[in-house]
């Protein structure tokens, strides 16, 4: 089936539309009408109920009041009462036809001369007086490994001899995470202790985690899932793939580097993970796909892996940036300086063979599970995507812009994600922010 990226776009995704709310059209912002990502929010410090939410510019719609003005019907009007409720869940169950029928009234609802614009405008909630929650019940969180350069350069500095692992160019990597410690971005926590052991110790020790690091990933939203025994093909992942969000997978590496033999991480990864708040719909991502190539010297995927859509619109262009906040910043007033920067077009894997390949041996997805895309880090040594790398193991300081230096984090160091996506003859969008805050370790 030969597909073209134009078959995906429809007037939503029109570059030329415009809202008649004027901080949706400035040129920068992450959340212009072509967005429309969705959130679980509060007016903060309120003992409101939390409910669904969707950005335009500065503003929130809230979902839960325009529900209740029923100014639509049908799949729409059940769709605000599904995103009335404190997660996102049975919404992000229906149908992909559901999600992209709520955004077409949206986006109608929000455009300039729109006839709804008084109704809509009682609904607005201002971003800066908000609070979040995560979107929806993360059920069950698996933690890929799809950035070629990061398995390449973490494996080289856990296994010199072995960098790459002879499965890597045939399975798509992941094992099961743990989803209750998964926090919405703001989120600070202590930082970790367990047991480690230097490579010249006779023997391991307990204590605060000393190579504490984050990893850039983008997280993916399963909607609609699949029964027990089911698979998902590679060509219907699209009604499955809800949408996309920043994600920040916190690793402690001495801990990571005992353990993780022979099973995998465990410890090193379950005290922390941060989400940002906003999902950004794989419908609203249509414009920034972009083809899916397997060099031609490297194993081709298995069938199942392996399709022409695949190949021609397989691939994300979402462009992630990490930011370092240290105290001595902050107490400055000082911005956050940046670490680096890539693209998740160079993941190895698609999100499409994420999901085909979980569902491969029946394992039933379900709305709301979460994939982390594993720590998405690019061709050159700047573009890594985490401090393990860009301090080559801990043996390189990290030149900060403003003088300091790093090889791991320190406690109060903040981390902050950032993503947007730009192409040509499209709008650009953003993802908003993810951040989150070591405080020290318990005592
Ligand atoms: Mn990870």
């Amino acid at each position: 089936m030969s597909v073209t990226k134009q078959s995906l776009l429809n007037e939503t995704h029109n570059p030329q539309l415009s809202s008649w709310l004027d901080s949706a059209n400035l040129p920068n912002t992450d959340f212009p009408i072509q967005n429309l990502p969705f959130a679980i929010f509060r007016v903060a410090g309120s003992e409101q109920a939390f409910r669904g939410g969707v950005a335009i510019g500065d503003q929130i719609i809230d979902l839960a009041a325009l529900s209740k003005l029923k100014l639509f019907d049908g799949v729409i009007a059940e769709a605000l009462v599904a995103c009335s409720q404190s997660t996102l869940n049975d919404f992000m169950a229906m149908p992909a036809s559901v999600w992209s029928a709520l955004r077409a009234a949206l986006s109608q609802a929000l455009s300039a001369g729109a006839e709804l614009e008084g109704e809509l405008r009682r609904c607005l909630v201002a971003q800066d007086e908000a609070e979040y929650d995560l979107p929806c019940r993360i059920g069950d969180y698996t933690d890929f490994y799809t950035s070629i350069h990061h398995a390449t350069s973490v494996g080289s500095l856990f296994r010199p001899d072995n960098p790459l692992l002879p499965n890597y160019k045939w399975v798509p990597i992941g094992y099961h995470g743990r989803s209750s410690s998964i926090g919405i971005s703001g989120q600070a926590f202590p930082r970790p202790k367990g047991q480690t052991k230097a490579p010249d110790a006779d023997s391991p020790s307990v204590g605060p985690c000393k190579r504490l690091d984050y990893e850039m990933e983008v997280g993916i939203y399963i909607g609609g899932g699949n029964e027990l025994g089911e698979t998902i093909a590679l060509d219907d992942t699209d009604q499955h793939i809800f949408g996309m969000c920043l994600f920040n997978d916190w690793s402690a590496r001495d801990i990571q580097a005992w353990e993780y033999q022979p099973l995998g991480p465990f410890l090193a990864k379950n005290f922390a993970s941060t989400v940002s708040p906003w999902i950004v719909t794989n419908e609203a991502l249509a414009p920034f796909r972009t083809s899916w190539q397997r060099n031609e010297a490297d194993p081709q995927p298995l069938e199942y892996l392996s399709s022409e859509r695949n190949s021609a619109l397989g691939s994300y262009d979402v462009q992630l940036e990490v930011f370092l906040e240290t105290p001595t910043l902050r107490e400055a007033g000082e911005a956050a300086v940046k670490l680096t920067q890539s693209s998740f077009r160079h993941s190895y894997w698609t999100t499409a063979q994420m999901v085909a390949h979980h569902t491969v041996n029946g394992c039933n997805l379900v709305a709301g599970d979460f994939f982390g895309s594993g720590t998405q880090s690019g061709p050159d040594a700047q573009e890594a995507g985490s401090l393990l790398e860009l301090s080559n193991g801990g043996k390189q300081q990290v030149e900060l812009a403003n003088g300091e230096t790093r090889t791991f984090l320190e406690d109060g160091d903040a981390v902050v994600m950032r993503g947007y996506c730009e192409q040509a003859g499209a709008k650009r969008i953003g993802f908003g922010e993810c951040y989150s805050l070591v405080l020290p370790a318990k005592s």
